[in-house]
């Protein structure tokens, strides 16, 4: 049958480079969902949408032209024929993302299109890894294997203040603010039933990507 291999948790966690090598060891596609939300993000601010009308950003959702590409060894980010895999990771995208990732609308567009995709990469290459909040909940409750990566908190603090290369401080407050703006739609510390936690605290990039595939290998 189809590998689905979903895989949730909070930001810091090493959860997209690692979903991204558990796919190419699997030879299997993958969707990074929160991906689809920060692009619905740009899409709006772009039109000069505001984010705050809810209906009119849950339609843009519905319909946007968005585009990703699922090859984990080059994921893309399109919306028309525009690559805005970078204007996604920007702080202006980063601080304004919560506001749609909290609409109800939005998420109901935004599930459906993940269903869709992952069914058609796994069709087409027999799997995929497909990694968010709220994957092993609620858009592929059924997948083959559920994983919920946790670090704890100064571990993710430690590799975001790598990633922005911005003070500690700064960046202790930031994880702290997105951990409790996003548990307004997910409690994602706490797997639910049949979700195998791994715990990265201690694991470096390859351990990580090790304990996810010996988990695939259960
Ligand atoms: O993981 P990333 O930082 O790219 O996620 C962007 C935003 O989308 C976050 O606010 C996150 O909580 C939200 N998100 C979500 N559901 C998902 C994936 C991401 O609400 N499945």
């Amino acid at each position: 049958g189809l590998l689905i291999v979903a895989i949730d948790g909070p930001s810091g966690t090493g959860k997209s480079s690692v979903s991204k090598a558990v796919a190419t060891a699997l030879g299997i596609g993958y969707l990074d969902t929160g991906a689809m939300y920060r692009a619905l993000t740009w899409w709006c601010v772009d039109r000069g949408i505001d984010l705050h009308d809810r209906s009119a950003v849950a339609r843009e959702a519905q319909t946007f032209p968005l585009a990703m590409g699922t090859d984990p060894a080059a994921p893309t980010v399109q919306v028309g024929d525009r690559d805005i895999a970078a204007a996604i990771r920007t702080p202006s995208v980063s601080a304004a993302v919560s506001d749609v990732a909290t609409n109800l609308g939005v998420r109901e567009q935004l599930i459906r299109r993940q269903r869709e995709l992952m069914a058609r990469v796994a069709a087409e290459t027999g799997g995929v890894v497909a990694e968010g909040r709220d994957i092993t909940t609620v858009v592929a409750p059924d997948a083959t294997v559920r994983i919920l990566m946790t670090a704890s908190e100064e571990a993710r603090i430690a590799r975001r203040a790598g990633e922005l290369a911005s003070t500690a401080a700064a960046t202790r407050a930031q994880v702290v603010d997105r951990d409790r703006r996003d548990s307004a739609v997910a409690s994602f510390m706490t797997a639910a039933d049949g979700v195998v936690t791994v715990d990265t605290s201690h694991l470096d990039f390859d351990g990580s990507v090790k304990a996810v595939l010996a988990v695939v290998d259960e």
